[in-house]
């Protein structure tokens, strides 16, 4: 546990409360008292009580108590971390580190572990209990005769209903607007809960170190259909089949302390839903019309965004907002970049007939404007996937249109290649979702395919080099790691020269092409991880979304149902709730290639790997 916490924090070790100085100072007492007095010195050599390990309490109080007298529990602890790390502990020295600078909830979990045989029973809180209730999908019902059950043991286990939702209710900002079509909460209101929610899972002592706290955040919108229709009358005619849903994630928390900016928190899974938190959501179908109304509501509220300031252990602290718009997907960047073409470049407006001159397409002007919005990682997967198979489909007769018998050879082989890749990868290929809302070409899909680049080489007769080399690509550019920008370029322009070589005749798709091309100007504008700014969670979530409307919210009325439905979204993405559920499994960066490690930045993998 402390392992994992502790490797996710990679920055604390460069951060300014690692003092070498108190370190020397600490090593100097301790020589000095040496000399003074021989029965003090740490080192067993030639003391009769034997080594300072199988000392008595007693006997390491004394021998310690002038060390304590000179330093704070802070510095001592810090001085015992570097300690450890440089007489290759480290492991303790992680531990002693997440002990000095954790949240409330992460010592609480080593309290747990620690005391967990001596445990005694004791009734779970209120947000324990609505972290169980969200993690489990309990209705009302099914909680009440949870703790009817319990009760009847004898167990006093869970508490009230009532008393759950008290402490639900604590997750909603002050205004919630709602009518029978959408469902919203002011931005800055929700930035502010936020702020004072992330806040709230560390103690006093920790945030009085930082003087002003920032917190980084990607925000974005997405539509999705396949949502049931209730039988319910209503005024106008509404499109309960489509839901539009416009969401933000906190990424990181920075502050300043002792004049320099740290990074005190990094979401840790950027990508999954657990702190999305919804702005708005809209019974509305995604159309272009739609997305340029709303982004243009939505900017004007980031605009004009100003810093929450939170009350709290009778403190005031100030934190300020850094908001990227890049929870997006092509569809939503093509109307905010104003590109009529879905097969456009929306960074340097090349068309797929331009697209395989490298030459003409890197000395092209770029519009710098169109670099903030990142890359759609998880729909690069999808696209470039795509991609190999189309060009798989025509290598028989190598042109990028099929017509007369070539058509016919085209249909062949790809029942072929989508046969095979059922058989040996288990991927269903290329097959239209009901309702006609894409096809079941999905993430992980994709990630099988390029992490079986051999299999799929051989199946798709595509280049294995060329495959391998996409699917690092897309690995790199979905990892939460710092990605070194000039290594990426590089090696995605040898990809891309790679590509034009074997397929000249098949025109990169737009998505490869922004990401071969401008990759590496995307990665060096933005200051964050690529990967953390990803649109997956906000995909994953409209999953969410289906079961919570199903599960959680009243049938009685539209209203009543748009409610609970932003309720539950509110409590579920909640940061102090969040803590308290159940984790996911996570990716470790051990899974990761020589080749993927090799285009990140050094430092922030390094740790991990410990
Ligand atoms: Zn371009």
């Amino acid at each position: 546990m402390i392992d994992r916490v502790y490797s996710k924090y990679p920055e604390w070790f460069s951060a300014p409360l690692f003092r070498k100085d108190v370190i020397d100072v600490i090593d100097s007492k301790i020589q000095e008292n040496a000399s003074a007095n021989p029965q003090i010195t740490l080192q067993s050599k030639g003391r009769p009580s034997g080594p300072y390990e199988s000392l008595t309490d007693r006997s390491k109080r004394r021998i310690t108590s002038d060390i304590r007298k000179d330093f704070t529990p802070d510095q001592l602890l810090d001085a015992t971390s570097t300690s450890l790390w440089t007489s290759h502990e480290p492991k303790k020295a992680k531990i002693v580190k997440a002990v000095s600078l954790s949240s409330p909830n992460t010592l609480r979990k080593l309290d747990n572990a620690i005391l967990r045989k001596e445990t005694t029973m004791a009734q779970y809180s209120a947000e324990e209990a609505l972290a169980l209730i969200i993690d489990l999908y309990l209705g009302i019902e099914a909680y009440r005769t949870l703790r009817q059950g319990a009760l009847h043991h004898g167990f006093d286990l869970y508490p009230s209903y009532h008393e759950v939702l008290k402490a639900k209710s604590q997750t909603y900002p002050l205004n919630i607007f709602v009518n029978e079509m959408e469902c919203s909460v002011r931005l800055q209101e929700i930035l502010d809960l936020t702020a004072k929610r992330i806040l709230m899972t560390y103690e006093e002592d920790i945030l009085k170190k930082v003087s002003k706290f920032t917190i980084v955040s990607k925000y974005g919108m997405d539509g999705s259909t396949g949502y049931s229709k209730y039988k319910q009358r209503s005024e106008e005619e509404i499109d309960e089949d489509n839901l539009f849903l416009i969401s933000f994630i906190p990424i990181r928390l920075e502050g300043v302390s002792e004049e320099k900016t740290i990074v005190i928190w990094t979401n840790p899974r950027p990508s999954s839903t657990r702190l999305c938190r919804p702005i708005k959501l809209l019974f509305k179908k995604e159309t272009t019309e739609l997305i340029k109304v709303e982004a243009g509501l939505l900017e004007k509220e980031v605009d004009a965004l100003t810093d929450s300031s939170i009350r709290l252990y009778d403190l005031n602290f100030r934190v300020s907002h850094k908001m990227f718009f890049s929870m997006i997907d092509g569809k939503v960047m093509q109307v905010i970049g104003n590109i009529k073409s879905s097969q456009v470049c929306v960074i340097c407006q090349a068309k797929p007939t331009e697209m395989n001159d490298l030459n003409r397409v890197q000395n092209r002007e770029i519009n710098h404007e169109m670099l903030k919005y990142g890359l759609s990682p998880l729909h690069a997967y999808i696209r470039f996937y795509e991609c190999i198979l189309l060009i798989s489909y025509r290598l028989d007769f190598k042109k990028w249109r099929a017509s007369g018998d070539n058509r016919r050879k085209l249909e062949e082989e790809k029942k072929r290649v989508q046969r095979e890749l059922r058989t040996e990868l288990g991927l269903i290929v290329d097959i239209p979702c009901p309702g006609g809302s894409g096809t079941s070409n999905d993430g992980n899909s994709a990630r099988r395919f390029f992490d079986e680049y051999e299999i799929s080489s051989r199946i798709t007769r595509v280049d294995s080099t060329l495959l391998k080399r996409l699917g690092v690509i897309l690995k790199v550019i979905n990892t939460n790691f710092e990605i070194d920008s000039e290594k990426f370029n590089q090696y995605a322009q040898e990809t891309a020269q790679l590509y034009v070589e074997k397929y000249p005749w098949f025109y990169m798709p737009k998505s490869m092409h922004q990401i071969l091309i401008h990759g590496g100007d995307v990665i060096s504008y933005l200051l964050v991880p690529i990967g953390s700014l990803s649109e997956e969670a906000q995909e994953t979530r409209n999953k969410d979304n289906k079961r919570l409307r199903i599960y959680h919210t009243r049938k009685t009325s539209r209203i009543s149902g748009n409610e609970d439905l932003m309720h539950g979204l509110l409590a579920s993405s909640d940061p102090c709730i969040v803590g308290l559920r159940k984790e996911p499994k996570t990716n470790k960066s051990s899974s990761f290639s020589s080749e993927v490690l090799s285009l990140l930045k050094e430092y922030t993998w390094q740790d991990e790997e410990l």
